[in-house]
C-alpha cells in the first residue's frame, strides 16, 4: 500500500526473526475476543443479518502485511495487540484462506532483498509449523479449495481446533524486488511456496509502479508474467502503473488479479482501477480484492490525506527521508482524520459488480499495512460485518459468497 503503511513505520529487521511456539492451540480459539480488545466480533457476539446467518460466510483475503508486523515489529500473532490479523481472529471470523504478503523493497533492504524475502517466507512457514491444526501452507489450489469447502459455521470452527479445517495460508511476494532482476529466481520462490506475485510496489526492473515513473512492463517483466503462468503463480497488478496494467493484459493468457485495490471512479487515486481496467481484468477472468484503506475507499478521506501523501513522496524522492521515516511522518499526519462510514465498502463492491460483473470482486483488506479503515472495521475479526453489510445492501447470498471467498478461490484454481 502507499499511504500510511504501518509495515514500514519501523526500523527494518531490527529485531530479526522471532520463534513462535504454540501454547495451547485449542485455548487460542476460546480466547478469541478476550485477548484482543479490538476484537469486537467474537463468535458469540457476531452480528446476524435478518434472514441470512453471516456465520456461514467464509472469507478469502488476498492481502495482509501481518508477517512484517510480526517479524519486524515483534508483534504477537497469538495475542495480537496492535495487529489487525491474529490467529484467533482469523479462526473466529471464518477466514478459510489468507494471503500473507512478504513485502520487500530493494531500497529498504539494499543488497539483501532476496535474503530478506526468504526470512519473511521462513517466518510464515514457522507459523504454519507451530500451529498445524489451524494454519496450513497452501501448495496447490486444491489445498485452498479444500480449506474453503471445509470451513463452516463458527460452531464448527470452534470444534475444529482438534485437528481439521486449518486456514489455508497463501504466500505472496509484494514487489518483485527479491528476484534481484533475475526472472528465473522466481523458480526458487515458487519452490518455497510463493503462489502470488505483486509485480511492483515501487518501480523495479520488471514493472513500473502506480506512484513511480509510470513505465510499463520491461521485456524481463513480460518474461516474468509468462513464467508466473508456467509455474502457477498468480500475477497481481495492484501497485502497478496503468501502462504496466495494460501490458499485463496484452501478455497474460490466464486470469490475473488486483489483490488489494479499489475503484478509481469512486476514489480517484492512482492505486485504484479505472472502469476500463476493471472491465479488462474481468473479461480475462480476474478478481479485484477490495482494499480497506480509507484513503482508497473515500474521496473525502483521500483528499484530506493528499497533502501528507505528497509530502511522503517528495521526502522520499528527494532523499530527505528514508522510506520508514517518510511513512512515519505520513502516518502521524493522517491518524486523526475522521473515518469514512462502513457503507463505502458496499459502494465499491457494487460498482465492481456493475462494471465487471459479480465474478470479479473479492476482498484484499491490506490489513496490518494500513492505518485507517472505515468506521466499524478494526481488523479481520470484523469481516462478518462486511458480509452483513453486503447482504443488507441488496447483494444476494450467492453474490456475497463469491465476493467473500468464491471468486479468489476460483481464480486460484485457474492459475495453478
Ligand atoms: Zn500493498
Amino acid at each position: 500500500m502507499i499511504t500510511a503503511a504501518r509495515h514500514i513505520d519501523s526500523t527494518p529487521s531490527a529485531r530479526g526473526l522471532r520463534s513462535w511456539k504454540c501454547h495451547a492451540e485449542c485455548c487460542v480459539i476460546q480466547q478469541a475476543g478476550e485477548s484482543n480488545p479490538e476484537s469486537r466480533s467474537s463468535p458469540a457476539r457476531r452480528p446476524k443479518a435478518a434472514e441470512t446467518d453471516v456465520d456461514d460466510v467464509r472469507f478469502f483475503d488476498a492481502h495482509c502485511d501481518t508477517i512484517l508486523q510480526v517479524v519486524e515489529e515483534g508483534r504477537d500473532f497469538l495475542t495480537g495487540p496492535g495487529l489487525h490479523v491474529t490467529l484467533p481472529d482469523l479462526r473466529a471470523a471464518g477466514v478459510c484462506a489468507q494471503v500473507f504478503a512478504c513485502f520487500v523493497l530493494e531500497a529498504r533492504s539494499p543488497g539483501r532483498a532476496r535474503e530478506h524475502a526468504v526470512e519473511l517466507i521462513d517466518a510464515v512457514h514457522d507459523l504454519c509449523a507451530a500451529h498445524p491444526s489451524e494454519l496450513r501452507l497452501a501448495q496447490t489450489s486444491e489445498d485452498v479449495a479444500e480449506a474453503c469447502a471445509e470451513r463452516g459455521p463458527t460452531a464448527v470452527i470452534a470444534d475444529a481446533c482438534g485437528g481439521h479445517c486449518p486456514t489455508a495460508v497463501v504466500l505472496s511476494l509484494e514487489g518483485a524486488d527479491p528476484l534481484e532482476s533475475e526472472v528465473e529466481a522466481l523458480r526458487d520462490f515458487h519452490a518455497r511456496g510463493v503462489r502470488l506475485l505483486t509485480l511492483a510496489w515501487d518501480d523495479n526492473a520488471f514493472c513500473g509502479a502506480a506512484f513511480g515513473s509510470g513505465g510499463g512492463l520491461s521485456r524481463q517483466g513480460e518474461e516474468l508474467v509468462t513464467l508466473c503462468e508456467e509455474l502457477g503463480v498468480m500475477v497481481d497488478v495492484s501497485h502497478a502503473s496503468d501502462a504496466a496494467f495494460w501490458d499485463v493484459c496484452r501478455v497474460a493468457t490466464r486470469p490475473f488479479v488486483a489483490s488489494h485495490s479499489d475503484c478509481r471512479s469512486l476514489c480517484d487515486v492512482g492505486r485504484n482501477l479505472s472502469d476500463d481496467m476493471i472491465r479488462a481484468l474481468a473479461e480475462r477472468g480476474g478478481v479485484v480484492g477490495i482494499n480497506l484503506a480509507a484513503g482508497f475507499l473515500s474521496q473525502q478521506f483521500a483528499d484530506a490525506e493528499a497533502g501528507a501523501r505528497e509530502a511522503f513522496w517528495a521526502a522520499l524522492r528527494s532523499g530527505e527521508k528514508g522510506l520508514d521515516e517518510a511513512h512515519e511522518a505520513e502516518a502521524r499526519a493522517t491518524r486523526g482524520l475522521p473515518r469514512p462510514p462502513l457503507n463505502v465498502i458496499a459502494a465499491h463492491v457494487k460498482h465492481l459488480i456493475k462494471v465487471g460483473g459479480e465474478d470479479c470482486v473479492g476482498l484484499g483488506g491490506d490489513l496490518d499495512g494500513i492505518e485507517s479503515m472505515p468506521a466499524g472495521i478494526q481488523g479481520v475479526a470484523d469481516y462478518p460485518r462486511i458480509a452483513e453489510l453486503l447482504l443488507g445492501s441488496g447483494l444476494t447470498e450467492a453474490q456475497v459468497e463469491k465476493v467473500c471467498c468464491g471468486n479468489f478461490s476460483r481464480v486460484l484454481s485457474q492459475t495453478g
